[in-house]
């Protein structure tokens, strides 16, 4: 970043294609890096040409139009249906998009074997009619399990290429392989075609991607439709539509527009310092190919107690960790307790975040990966996406299959340290001593034939979803709704630009926001403890009307309300959304982010408002979910099966909790720090069977007043 500084303070980088000396100094360092970009890669340039892109996928997009519109025209023997489209399953989505577009039909091949199966049949079978031009896809390394695919198909595709014949074009996705592995092109028989990559993936900085792409292929960019900027030279628009296309190179046919001038000018620097930090890419791969080796090894060999392994490592028999040709620095697993029962990603990712660790979990943009390695079918992938798992999965715990996986990916920057740092934290938080888990479960059922005089210690709502609590005070009398205490989370905050609900983990600062009920007066205060450096000219406190009949909202402080499709957890909700400026200005203050406060419609469209409020609910998981099974006013059964409007715990759980913090060697925690709405405990700490924590999770129902509730525990 400073070299790159260095340079955009001491030249001016002009726009390129014209003759002013800014413009040349331009063009001719973006000349330079594209040979540099070349050599990289060992490739000829007589051989290949680079063209910039935004990145990898932006390449396989360029790609796509280039054979869409070749094969549109009906001007070849083998052109007229589209072309046919291959890719091996474990591709990134980017690249199994191309099939959409692909007229004359698509495979995904399930195997290396199928794969070699076709190419040793030569690649018959394109196109329904098997008379298609072919482009087939596949990536260089998976960028779920880090394996290494073999490159010479490239070189075997175009040896099946004939005359006579249809042609198969080979696109290699190098985009996870690069950034740890050398990629020699200098072998143009054996390279691919086309070669998608993007140098964030080396380099960090700059965003920016390239397709390389064999100069022989020039005829195939003649009839991609569009044109604009620098990629034309004369366009008549009058009557008659005419235009001539650039035809210099490869590169200034494709890059329409202004090239990203600055980003191309710090790849530049890029090189330099990449260079001199880690020398060539062969000594990054040896590096980093011995770091995985020792992670494949400290994940694979932890046992539970009962000797049950702890990691379900993804890799296919032919992954060889240690050998760079077959598999590169990435380790993709789940875990398993001592029971074999999973341990959801989510709960690995969120703790891995507190110990500063990032390792990416889920789906990892890799459906043919994760559904092979997962044993997924296509009709639970789809059941999956049904249930919302494209937002965060709700569970936590264990679950009874994951629906992604762990990926941890090593690189230059990484040492030996945290590979064992990653080892023990995965030693810590997911393989426990013999004695801690099974007493606690014969606990439980021991606990069954106790019942202890319980009472409420404390009550308390969260008026605004995410923000601090208000305790209901103990001669005060509060509602209990269908969908919970009133006025919990009935409000929350919003981004004014996206619209999505703010979360605490996104945006921290909401713990120090304190909504106040006034109930004499009928309004929530809302005061914002947050950093007073910035907002000396801010209000203090802000008053909204808790009554939420629209004619009043659009009374004073807030004028009106507008109904708006918001995001709450991947779910549309409508939220009625305050549009008075001081409001705005007050959140976005006191959070830094450009916020208003939204309320959920009162009694809105019922389903639709209740589990908006429910989903609120994300940042409390691991307590006691109090449902309500029978909405007893009406007599109907609630539809929402996730529904959880009331969030308890006990004392004593807390309390049991803190003894095993203590013990290794943690700082205590609250009851409040669960954000729970009802604190239960013990009346009788003298009794001979006092402190039982956690009896809650063994209660089948819950008394409220005259209406029950029916209590389920999450991830249990
Ligand atoms: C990251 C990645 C992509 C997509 O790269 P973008 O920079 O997001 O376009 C495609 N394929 C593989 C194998 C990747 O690892």
């Amino acid at each position: 970043m400073e070299q790159f500084s260095k340079d955009m303070m001491s030249n001016l980088f002009g726009n390129p294609h014209s003759a002013s000396p800014s413009s040349q100094l331009s063009s001719r360092r973006i000349d330079e890096i594209r040979l540099r970009v070349l050599r990289f890669f060992c490739a000829d340039p007589n051989e290949f040409d680079v063209v910039f892109v935004a990145n990898a996928t932006a390449g396989m997009k360029l790609l796509l139009e280039i054979f869409r519109d070749y094969h549109e025209e009906s001007s070849g023997p083998y052109s007229r249906k589209g072309f046919w489209f291959g890719y091996h399953h474990e591709s990134h989505t980017s690249l199994i998009g191309m099939r959409e577009v692909a007229g004359a039909g698509s495979r995904c091949f399930e195997s290396d074997e199928e794969v070699e199966t076709w190419l040793s049949e030569g690649g018959i079978g394109t196109g329904s009619s098997g008379a298609a031009d072919a482009l087939f896809g596949y990536p260089a390394q998976s960028n779920m399990t880090g394996r290494r695919l073999p490159l010479d198909w490239c070189g075997r595709l175009r040896r099946l290429t004939q005359a006579d014949r249809p042609k198969i074009y080979s696109l290699l996705d190098a985009a996870a392989l690069v950034s740890t592995a050398p990629l020699d092109l200098s072998d143009a028989a054996q390279a691919p075609d086309f070669t998608v990559l993007s140098f964030y993936k080396i380099f960090g900085f700059p965003d920016l991607g390239a397709l390389i792409l064999r100069k022989s292929c020039a005829p195939l960019l003649g009839r991609r439709k569009y044109f604009g900027g620098g990629t034309v030279d004369m366009v008549v628009c009058s009557k008659e539509n005419w235009h001539a296309k650039k035809t210099q190179s490869l590169h200034d046919q494709l890059e329409d527009g202004t090239v990203q001038v600055h980003n191309i000018i710090a790849l530049d620097s890029a090189f330099d310092i990449h260079e001199r930090l880690f020398g060539d890419m062969s000594s990054i791969s040896r590096h980093a190919t011995y770091l995985v080796k020792c992670l494949y090894e400290g994940l694979s060999s932890l046992r539970h107690h009962n000797g049950q392994p702890v990691c379900e490592i993804y890799n296919d028999g032919r992954s060889e960790y240690g050998d760079s040709t077959r598999q590169g620095p990435v380790v993709a697993f789940n875990i398993r307790d001592a029971k074999a029962d999973w341990i959801s990603n989510v709960e690995v990712e969120k703790l891995a975040t507190i110990r500063n660790i990032h390792i990416r979990t889920g789906g990892l943009c890799n459906p043919g990966g994760v559904a092979s390695f997962l044993q997924l079918a296509a009709e639970e992938m789809k059941q999956n996406f049904a249930d919302g798992q494209r937002c965060e999965p709700e569970l936590e715990g264990s679950i009874s299959k994951p629906t992604g996986a762990i990926r941890v990916s090593l690189g230059a920057m990484s040492n030996l340290d945290d590979v064992n740092m990653f080892i023990k934290f995965i030693r810590e938080f997911f393989v426990p001593p013999n004695t801690e888990t099974i007493p606690r479960l014969t606990r439980l059922s021991e606990m069954y034939s106790i019942f202890p005089t319980m009472c409420v210690k404390t009550l308390t709502i969260y008026p605004i979803k995410s923000c601090a609590g208000w305790n209901v005070r103990p001669e005060m009398n509060w509602d209990v709704l269908p969908e919970g205490l009133a006025l919990d989370r009935e409000w929350c905050l919003v981004h004014l630009g996206s619209g999505a609900a703010l979360s605490q983990k996104a945006c921290p600062k909401m713990a120090l926001i304190r909504p106040s009920i006034d109930l004499e007066n009928g309004v929530l205060r809302i005061r914002a403890d947050c950093s007073k450096t910035e907002q000396r000219s801010m209000a203090s406190e802000i008053i909204v009307p808790l009554r939420s009949s629209l004619t009043l909202l659009d009374q004073a402080s807030c004028q009106a309300t507008k109904n708006q499709g918001s995001r709450v957890c991947g779910d549309v909700v409508t939220l009625q959304r305050y549009t008075s400026e001081e409001i705005a200005r007050f959140f976005s203050s006191a959070l830094g982010v450009a916020c208003t406060l939204a309320r959920f419609p009162a009694g809105g469209p019922g389903a639709s408002c209740r589990q908006s409020k429910v989903n609120a609910h994300d940042d409390i998981k691991r307590l006691t979910h109090a449902e309500k099974g029978l909405d007893e006013r009406v007599g109907r059964p609630i539809l929402l099966s996730n529904e959880s409007p009331i969030l308890i715990i006990s004392q004593s759980s807390v309390d049991h909790l803190n003894t095993q913090i203590e013990a290794s060697g943690g700082r205590k925690v609250n009851a409040e720090s669960f954000r729970a709405n009802v604190v239960i405990d013990e009346t009788d700490h003298s009794a001979s069977h006092a402190g039982l924590p956690y009896i809650e999770d063994s209660w089948e129902s819950l008394h409220i007043g005259r209406q029950k509730f029916k209590v389920s525990i999450p991830g249990l």
